[in-house]
C-alpha cells in the first residue's frame, strides 16, 4: 500500500503520515466566523480539508473531525484592534449577535451541503467553551505568560521559544515590524488578547464575567480548548488557510506550548489562497463572491468543487468566471460519461474476468500514488479522464472504477440519474432534427450545444435522437 504523504507547514517540508493511534486520526479544521455568508474563498479551504478527510478514509483510516464557529472574539483586524466582527455585522443587519450567528451557521451548513462536504463530527461554538477559555488563561497567568494592560489580558510572545517556528525562515525576518498598527501598551508587535475588556460605558451584546474583568475572549484560544477538549494533545492534523500561518496557527500553538509544554498538533496543512484576477477576496474587504452567487448565474456548485479539484490545494487558484464555465462543461462530461457507463451495467452481464480485475487495480494503484501525493487532485482528475478514454476496459468496469475514485473526488456520482425532459427541451430536439434533415449542420450543433448548457444530453442513434437530463441528488 502507497504511504500518504504530506506537506507538513511545521517541518517545512513533505513528510511521511504517521497516526498516533493505530488506524484513528484526529482531525481539526478552523471554521467560519458567522458574521456573514462564507465567500468561495472560504469554501476552497473547506473543500481542501474535506478532500484530506475523504483521502484518510479512502486509505483505511477512521477519522474523528472537529470544526469550531467563532461566534465571537474575532476582531476586524488580526493586531488586535478592531471590532468584533459578530457585533459589527448585528449592527448593521439591525439584529442580536446570537440571530446573526445562527443565521449565517446555518447558511454555512447549507453551503456545506451543496459541496458534498462531509460533515464534521464534533461542531463546537466559541461561545459555548467561555468557561474552559477562561481556564487556560488562567494557566497562562499562573505559568508567567501573561501581563495586563488597558484593554486587556495579553500574552506575552517572547517567552516562547520558537514562536515563529510554523514561518519559513524568509518570512519570519519580515515579519517584526509586519504588523503596524499597534494596541497601546502591547510589549511586542506579535503579543495577542486572551481576554478583552468590555469598553468602558459601552454594554456588549456578548460578554461574560471572568478573573479580570467583563470582557470576551480573543479568538485565538478557542481552538487551543476545542480541540484538546475533542482531540487531547497532541492530536493528529491541523488545518485552514495559509493566512492562519503567521497569527492565528502560531498563536495556537504558543498558548499550548506554554500551558502543558507541548505541541498542539504533529501535522499542519495548510491551503492556498482563491484570489480574483484583480483584487484579494476578502469578508472584510466586502469585496465577496458567494456560492450563491454562483448558482444564480446557473452554474452547479459542484461545478466548484469541481474546479477546485483542478487545482493543488498548494497553488494559488485564479477564479474567473470563464474557468469556472470550463469546470462546468468538465463536470457535464464527466456526469455524461458515468451514466452512459451506468446504463452498460443495467444491460451488461455482470461477469468479471481476471483482467479487468487487474485493470482495475492497476488503476486503484495508480489513484493511490497520485492521492497520496499530498492530496494531487490534478493528477487523479486526469487519471480518472484516462480511465474514462480507455478503449480497452469494459464500460461497467469503467463506471465501478469511477465510483471508487469518486469517494474521493465527491462529486456525486453515485446519485445521477436520468430525469424527465421538459417540453422547452423536447421543442429544441425537434428544431434540431430538422436542420439536421435540411443538413444545416452548424445550426444544429449549435442548438445542441444549447441543449448541453441545460444539463441534458443528446445522443444520436439509429432510432433517432435520444435526450435524457442529467440530475445531481
Ligand atoms: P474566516 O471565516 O475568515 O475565519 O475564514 C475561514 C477559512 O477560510 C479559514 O481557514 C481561512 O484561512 C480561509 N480563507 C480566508 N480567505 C480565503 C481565500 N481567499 N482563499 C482560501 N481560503 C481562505
Ligand atoms: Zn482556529
Amino acid at each position: 500500500m502507497t504511504k500518504i504523504k504530506f506537506y507538513n507547514t511545521l517541518s517545512h517540508k513533505k513528510e511521511f503520515f504517521k497516526p498516533l493511534k493505530d488506524r484513528k486520526v484526529g482531525l481539526y479544521t478552523c471554521g467560519p466566523t458567522v458574521y456573514f455568508y462564507a465567500h468561495i474563498g472560504n469554501l476552497r479551504t473547506y473543500l481542501f480539508e474535506d478532500i484530506l478527510k475523504r483521502v484518510l478514509e479512502y486509505n483505511g483510516y477512521k477519522v474523528k473531525h472537529v470544526m469550531n464557529i467563532t461566534d465571537v472574539g474575532h476582531l476586524t483586524s488580526d493586531a488586535d484592534t478592531g471590532e468584533d466582527k459578530l457585533e459589527k455585522g448585528a449592527r448593521k443587519e439591525r439584529k442580536s449577535v446570537w440571530e446573526i450567528a445562527d443565521f449565517y451557521t446555518k447558511q454555512f451548513k447549507e453551503d456545506l451541503k451543496a459541496l458534498n462536504i462531509k460533515k464534521p463530527d464534533v461542531w463546537i461554538r466559541a461561545t459555548k467553551t467561555i468557561k474552559q477559555q477562561i481556564d487556560l488563561i488562567k494557566i497562562l497567568e499562573s505559568k508567567g505568560f501573561t501581563y495586563r494592560i488597558n484593554d486587556g489580558i495579553y500574552f506575552d510572545s517572547s517567552k516562547i521559544k520558537g514562536y515563529n517556528q510554523l514561518l519559513c525562515k524568509k518570512k519570519a525576518n519580515l515579519k517584526a515590524g509586519a504588523r503596524v498598527k499597534m494596541v497601546k501598551g502591547k510589549k511586542h508587535p506579535t503579543d495577542f488578547a486572551l481576554w478583552k475588556f468590555s469598553p468602558k460605558g459601552k454594554k456588549r451584546q456578548m460578554e461574560w464575567d471572568s478573573p479580570w474583568q467583563k470582557g470576551f475572549p480573543g479568538w485565538h484560544t478557542e481552538c487551543v480548548v476545542m480541540s484538546i477538549k475533542e482531540l487531547g494533545i497532541p492530536f493528529d492534523i491541523h488545518c485552514g488557510g495559509i493566512d492562519h500561518i503567521p497569527i492565528h496557527h502560531t498563536n495556537e500553538i504558543a498558548q499550548a506550548k506554554a500551558a502543558y509544554g507541548k505541541m498542539l498538533a504533529r501535522y499542519w496543512l495548510h491551503g492556498e489562497f482563491l484570489v480574483l484576477e484583480k483584487a484579494r477576496m476578502g469578508k472584510s474587504e466586502g469585496n465577496i463572491i458567494t456560492l450563491n452567487d454562483l448558482t444564480k448565474r446557473g452554474f452547479l456548485p459542484l461545478a466548484f468543487r469541481y474546479l477546485c479539484l483542478m487545482a493543488h490545494y498548494r497553488s494559488k487558484l485564479t477564479f474567473s468566471w470563464q474557468s469556472l464555465k470550463a469546470a462546468q462543461n468538465s463536470l457535464n462530461n464527466f456526469y455524461k460519461k458515468a451514466l452512459e457507463f451506468k446504463s452498460a451495467i443495467a444491460t451488461g452481464k455482470n461477469t468479471l474476468y481476471r483482467d479487468k480485475i487487474s485493470k482495475s487495480n492497476k488503476y486503484k494503484k495508480e489513484f493511490l500514488t497520485e492521492i497520496n501525493d499530498d492530496l494531487n487532485m490534478p493528477k487523479a482528475l486526469a487519471l480518472a479522464w484516462k480511465v474514462i478514454e480507455d478503449k480497452t476496459c469494459p464500460k461497467r468496469e469503467k463506471y465501478r472504477i469511477l465510483l471508487d475514485f469518486d469517494k474521493v473526488f465527491g462529486l456525486g456520482i453515485n446519485s445521477l440519474k436520468m430525469g424527465k425532459i421538459p417540453d422547452k427541451i423536447k421543442k429544441l430536439v425537434q428544431k434540431r432534427e430538422k436542420y439536421r434533415k435540411e443538413k444545416k449542420w452548424e445550426k444544429a450543433d449549435l442548438i445542441r450545444k444549447e441543449i448541453e448548457k441545460t444539463g441534458y444530453k443528446i445522443e444520436d442513434t439509429k432510432n433517432g435522437p435520444k435526450v435524457a437530463k442529467i440530475s445531481y441528488f
